[in-house]
């Protein structure tokens, strides 16, 4: 398959009503381009989708359709991108940080999740072992935070909580490999 993707458990966090929102700033473009090419190692465009019609026809297209209870949250073209994300995280993204902590834990671990397809990944297991190591980087290129302060332990931690309790059992227990 020349696509990955990181798709959320059977716990859907948002009902989503499909009506479109307004795009995400041209600043938090310019950030989640810096966190993508950063984690990638090359230059990695990321783009996001805002209707869910949109999303569905997307996901269909490249053969991801997931199964009865799962949703995919983004998907990324190996090796290359883009990293292509879902209205559920690019509606977090224009909310900016007025957010609950799964919805910043979303955000989070699927930005430090996707590049490292764009970098070459395609196994599942590694890709999150390797997300775990960028989270950091995220939070502080996407969201401003400090490295090394309270409000990034508690982001990170947000973020772990995720990938625990969120991200599909088949990407848990693996090793980054970079
Ligand atoms: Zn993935």
């Amino acid at each position: 398959m020349r696509y990955a993707l990181i798709i959320w458990g059977c716990v859907v966090l948002v009902f989503f009503t499909g009506k479109a929102f307004g795009a995400i700033s041209p600043t938090v473009q310019s950030r989640l381009n810096t966190t993508a090419t950063l984690i990638a190692g090359k230059p990695v465009t990321v783009n996001c989708h805002y209707t869910k019609a949109d999303w569905d026809a997307h996901v269909h297209w490249v053969g991801l359709d997931p199964a009865p209870g799962q949703y995919v949250n983004a998907y990324t073209y190996i090796g290359t991108g883009p990293v292509e994300l879902s209205p559920e995280v690019c509606l977090s993204l224009q909310k900016g940080q007025n957010l609950s902590p799964t919805d910043i834990g979303q955000v989070v671990d699927t930005m430090a999740h996707e590049p490292n397809h764009a970098f070459g990944l395609r196994d599942e297991r590694q890709t999150e072992a390797c997300a775990k190591r960028y989270e950091a980087l995220v939070i502080h290129v996407l969201y401003g935070v400090k490295y090394h302060t309270a409000k990034m332990r508690l982001y990170v931690a947000y973020a772990l909580a995720f990938s625990k309790n969120y991200v599909a059992a088949s990407y848990q227990g693996g090793t980054c490999p970079r």
